[in-house]
């Protein structure tokens, strides 16, 4: 008889935004008038740029040609997107990057699961806390998580990195030492962003150690200030400790037509070993590329006109959070992020249990936000504010939630 994989069996039931949904639609069954503003999602809701969709049409076009056909392309991605990663998102920035590096994909989410991959069950595993489940949840269904203790909202095996306000949301390098190391600048869900400063010392600290710094930047471009790096290999040492995880879901509105990137620098190894061979033999195993339209979609980003368009995008989820962060901050509440990132890290008055605030906010506001406690222990007391929604709903919202405290 068949053996399943039991690590499934230990995971908690995909909890938060089921629950999140669940209340929403128990409060509106009840208040049929009620119009909820969902401050709630993670995804976007700008349209891609016209730039993008014309390199689409093309694509597309090409496609019904016998000479512009393109049926399997390379696995790691065509050339012509690589390159224009290389030259724009790390080149322009003066950071070193070869286009055999880049791994072009269907999603970071994908492969911040997928990575476990080449790695042994036996790494010691340090995550945020709170975090992007994602992290959490892969390594569980690998074996590397240990057991859930449902008690404590932790798995036994993983080591939890408290990101709360004393340490400016920031994690700080645990006792016992960690094999594999996830950090998300900018955070979701804190929205708190590591310093050139603080990523030098992770950086510092893996290589010391032998670890392995998993960086997931999904939200780099929000980032504006000036001591914030926008890749980790803008930190030295890097290339010998860390992968970095980007996507064109947030930056170009592509949450819909899924493309991303990896990078594994070539002078990263252990036990001899390089593990963008490793990658690359994963990839090439289990992945057969991301389609031809979306990455010709992709690249057309990186035109300057492109560039602008995307950027217009930007500075409209960029506003939002503006609007929710100085708004909410006005009617005498206390946010974080905001700033570098599109969520806002809102504590709840009073010390009141995020879900208890999420159930307010619903009721007396109308607005739908996500609890901080369903990203882990530490996110207990806070809720999650995101900037991807509509601006003029986004205003009516933090008006709405103002007035609950006038
Ligand atoms: N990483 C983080 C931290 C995220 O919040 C998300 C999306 O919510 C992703 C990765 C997923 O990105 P993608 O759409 O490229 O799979």
């Amino acid at each position: 008889m068949v053996k399943i994989n039991e690590n499934f069996l230990k995971l908690p039931g995909s909890y938060l935004f089921s629950e999140v949904n669940r209340r929403i639609n128990a409060y509106t069954a009840g208040h049929p008038e009620a119009k909820i503003i969902k401050l709630s999602i993670g995804d976007v809701t700008r349209p891609l740029v016209p730039e993008v969709i014309k390199a689409m049409h093309a694509a597309v076009e090409e496609q019904g040609t016998a000479e512009g056909f393109h049926g399997y392309g390379p696995e790691q991605g065509y050339e012509f997107l690589r390159e224009a990663i290389a030259r724009s998102d790390y080149k322009r920035r003066g950071v070193d990057v070869l286009a055999g590096e880049i791994f072009v994909s269907d999603g970071a989410k994908s492969d911040c699961g997928n990575i476990g991959d080449i790695f042994g069950v036996d790494n010691v595993v340090a995550v945020c806390d709170p975090v992007y489940p994602v992290y959490v949840d892969t390594n569980a269904m690998a074996g590397r998580a240990g057991e859930y203790q449902e008690e404590l909202g932790k798995w036994n095996r993983l080591i939890y990195m408290p990101c709360v306000e004393s340490n400016g949301f920031s994690p700080e390098p645990p006792k016992e030492i960690p094999d594999i190391i996830y950090i998300c600048s900018p955070n979701n869900p804190t929205g708190a962003v590591m310093t050139k400063d603080q990523l030098t010392v992770w950086v510092d600290y893996a290589n010391a150690h032998g670890s392995i710094i998993l960086y997931d930047s999904a939200y780099e471009c929000f980032i504006t200030s000036d001591n914030v790096p926008h890749t980790i290999f803008e930190v030295e040492g890097a290339r010998t400790c860390a992968i970095e995880f980007r996507s064109f879901s947030k930056t170009a509105g592509f949450t819909g037509n899924r493309c991303a990137y990896t990078v594994v620098p070539m002078e990263l190894e252990r036990g001899g070993v390089k593990l963008n061979t490793l990658w690359n033999r994963r990839q090439t195993t289990k992945f057969n590329g991301v389609p031809y339209v979306v990455q010709r979609g992709a690249a057309a980003i990186y035109t300057e006109e492109g560039q602008k368009q995307i950027l217009a995008n930007i500075d409209y989820y960029r506003e939002n959070a503006r609007v929710i962060r100085e708004g909410l901050t006005a009617a005498g509440l206390t946010c974080f992020g905001g700033v570098d990132a599109p969520y806002i890290w809102l504590k709840t008055p009073d010390g009141v249990g995020s879900w208890d605030f999420f159930d307010q906010v619903l009721a007396q506001a109308n607005v739908a936000t996500t609890p901080g406690a369903g990203f882990g222990p530490s996110g207990e007391g806070y809720i999650r504010l995101t900037a991807f929604g509509e601006a003029e709903a986004t205003r009516t919202a933090v008006e709405r939630v103002r007035n609950m405290f006038r």
